[in-house]
């Protein structure tokens, strides 16, 4: 429970053994003792006390550490209801934190990227956001725009001096150190986004390649965590493997499962849509038998794609290899594998592994940018710098400048959540489980 009453509401459900004074426990304790219906004791319980602004919420807070379980847990949330405590809506408990001003917009969008996170790697790069490292970026472009503001409304209000020019030469240089900071930013969204939601790789071929068979093989990959889950449509699976610590989100794998019972639904047509919303494909080929018309349109797809060519079943005698020349225009690596033999397999993940070098990113330095909310506004600012510097060349006067720097602030602003609107708190904190 958080907020001014939520020891007044403890107090009526709660005996501890050694009863004391609220004014007198202090914060970071727990006390042991019961909760009570009745003078019916419903369970032996642990409450730890948080005194404000020293809590999650910056509020008063306490936690009730029961037995757990359905029944019991339940019970003690409906006897805090009861006496007068509300139920948290989805991230409630983050968004007073936010309110309360403990933490800032992006340390609060990254308490959902660790609770979410599908990866050790994505739940450091929300860590590392909650500790404030793209926080104190943005802070420092913010003062070195500051830095400069001042000189400028020193310009403005003493018109006798003429400080025009140096003025305008500390805003050019500012400008352009503001840019680049901001545009190396936002070229981290894209590894963010890998970080986040993976890579979608699509395996394509014509019917017998071997789809399912690689499929299997990289499910059953011992180092790979598989999680399953649902995706927009009914009968859309989405899988997510770890491939060296590359997340990959595997798309339409119930495409290729069922494409034993429906072989024509899995056609050309099919191919090109997942293709055209793929990071990466995989287009395996069986290389025991010639080329077929399909295989060169699904060749076609991959010319200007990420793409990573497979002939399989390579255990057989082949009938085409990496020199055909229908391979020749194909600029991307071509493995050979056998997925009934487990052949070559490390050989497509050492390719991923160099398609999309992650080891760039050294999280331990580098703040990374996770969600498109954030990369828009940051795209945003230097739209606004390139304004600014424009009115400077157009030889605006400094209280106009004035008004295009004061933009890119804001926009800087609402990245950490300055100058919100309830609208956008709204709907970042509707993407949080309920009570967190
Ligand atoms: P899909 O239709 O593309 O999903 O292909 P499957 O993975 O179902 O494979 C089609 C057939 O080829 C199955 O009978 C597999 O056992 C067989 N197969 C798959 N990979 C290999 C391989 O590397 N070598 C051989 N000899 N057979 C394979």
């Amino acid at each position: 429970m958080s907020g001014d009453d939520c020891f007044k509401v403890l107090d009526k459900i709660f005996v501890p053994k050694n009863k004391q004074n609220i004014d007198n426990i202090k914060g970071y304790t727990m006390k042991y003792g019961h909760i009570v219906e009745n003078e019916e004791i419903i369970d032996e319980v642990l409450v730890s006390y948080f005194k404000a602004p020293k809590s999650y919420t910056a509020e008063n807070m306490c936690e009730i550490n029961s037995h757990g379980g359905n029944i019991v847990v339940k019970k003690i949330l409906e006897l805090c209801l009861k006496n007068g405590a509300e139920l948290a809506e989805p991230g409630e408990f983050t968004k007073r934190a936010f309110l309360n001003g403990r933490i800032d917009l992006l340390q609060a969008e990254s308490v959902v990227d660790i609770i979410n996170a599908k990866s050790e790697r994505e739940a450091k790069t929300g860590v590392k956001q909650l500790e404030g490292g793209l926080s104190n970026k943005i802070a420092q472009i913010k003062q070195e725009i500051l830095d400069v503001m001042v000189n400028i409304e020193v310009a403005i209000d003493y018109p006798e001096y003429d400080v025009d020019e140096v003025t305008n030469n500390q805003i050019i240089d500012m400008l352009k150190s503001v840019k680049e900071k901001l545009e190396n930013l936002e070229k981290t969204f894209d590894n963010g986004k890998i970080i986040k939601e993976g890579i979608k790789t699509a395996i394509i071929g014509r019917p017998n390649a071997g789809k399912s068979s690689l499929l299997n093989r990289i499910l059953k990959e011992d180092r790979a965590i598989v999680t399953e889950y649902e995706g927009t449509t009914r009968d859309t699976i989405e899988e997510f493997v770890n491939i060296n610590g590359i997340p990959l989100k595997l798309i339409d794998t119930a495409g290729i499962r069922n494409a034993k019972d429906e072989v024509e639904k899995i056609g050309i047509a099919r191919a090109k849509e997942i293709a055209k919303e793929a990071d990466l494909i995989i287009a395996i080929f069986d290389s025991s038998k010639n080329l077929t018309e399909e295989d060169l349109e699904i060749l076609n797809l991959v010319k200007n794609k990420k793409a990573i060519i497979v002939l399989n079943k390579t255990d057989l005698k082949s009938a085409i290899d990496e020199n055909n020349q229908e391979f020749k225009d194909f600029k991307g690596k071509i493995v050979k594998i056998s997925a009934l033999n487990n052949t070559g397999i490390e050989e497509i993940y050492d390719e991923i592994t160099r398609l999309f070098d992650l080891s760039e990113i050294n999280l331990d330095n580098e703040v990374v940018i996770t969600n498109v909310r954030q990369k828009n506004l940051i795209s945003k600012a230097i739209e606004s710098v390139d304004k600014t510097k424009k009115t400077i060349f157009e030889k605006m006067p400094l209280d106009i400048v004035a008004i295009y720097i004061k933009e890119i602030l804001e926009d800087l602003g609402n990245i950490t959540g300055e100058f919100v609107t309830e609208d956008i708190i709204n709907e970042i904190f509707a993407k949080f489980c309920l009570g967190k």
